[in-house]
């Protein structure tokens, strides 16, 4: 059967896949993946007959460790934000991009995996303002830069898929995806326009789909620098969550400083 309509897979490591979900949505011309999990997962894509694009919110290796098997299966354009191509393509790109996931994760990058290369005949650079008409679906690519230069986040009709630049949400607590090094100014920026936006769901690429109020309560928290996230999943995945928010406040704190230093 035809894959149809939007679908969230858990996309993170083995020990805790929903700590990343990847999207995707099936229109009637087009299917299109956003983000790509990490290389040490188990998502399951078993379901989706074809894929025609995959759009990276951004290039950090938690949202394109798939890439290579996702290829190799269903041969996709890969979008990716113009000037980063060759973190993805070259030897010496994603060399440097494995060795900065290794500084700024530590522990985490082991438990996530490493990126490997892709074949560079399949990515293709956009800026944002791209439209897409997948069939009964309209998409539309924003840049939201903050997060990481490289930051884009996906518009399919009143659906917005945030990837890194609004937030996380685990067990009712909004967590700052902020890890070394953000632009707080621009974080801020992209924030407030994806809240302009008004979506009806939110789809974000640590917590799944969430009501946009979640954006409302990350932007007081990221305005105010008061975060106070008291969450333990428990057993190995409280662990990866603890971790992974250890190096998002360490981000955040360093933000906070250095703009109050200008
Ligand atoms: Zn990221």
């Amino acid at each position: 059967m035809p894959c149809h309509g939007l679908h969230a897979i858990p996309s993170g490591p083995v020990e805790f896949s929903d700590i990343a979900t990847t999207y995707v949505i099936c229109g009637e011309k087009l299917n299109v993946m956003i983000d790509a999990g990490v290389s040490n997962s188990i998502a399951d894509f078993s379901f989706l007959d074809r894929l025609d694009i995959v759009i990276l919110t951004h290039i950090h290796i938690d949202h394109i460790g798939l890439l290579p098997e996702i290829i190799q299966t269903y041969k996709p354009k890969v979008l990716v934000k113009s000037g980063f191509k060759k973190y993805l393509t070259t030897d010496e790109g994603v060399k440097k991009l494995n060795e900065s996931a290794e500084k700024v994760l530590g522990d985490l990058y082991y438990i996530y995996g490493e990126f490997r290369k892709i074949d560079e005949s399949k990515v293709f650079e956009i800026n944002g303002g791209e439209e897409l008409d997948l069939g009964g679906n309209n998409l539309k690519i924003l840049y939201t830069p903050g997060h990481a230069k490289h930051h884009v986040s996906v518009l399919v009709d009143d659906f917005l898929f945030t990837g890194d630049s609004a937030g996380a949400y685990f067990n009712g607590s909004v967590i700052p995806t902020t890890p070394p090094v953000i632009n707080y100014e621009e974080y801020i920026k992209s924030l407030k326009m994806q809240i302009s936006l008004k979506p009806r769901i939110v789809g974000l690429a640590h917590g799944g789909l969430v009501s946009p109020s979640v954006m409302e309560d990350h932007l007081k928290q990221m305005l105010s620098g008061e975060v106070n996230i008291n969450i333990d999943l428990g057993g190995i995945a409280g662990e990866i969550l603890k971790k992974q928010v250890e190096v998002n406040l360490r981000g955040l704190m360093e933000a906070i400083k250095n703009k109050d230093k200008k």
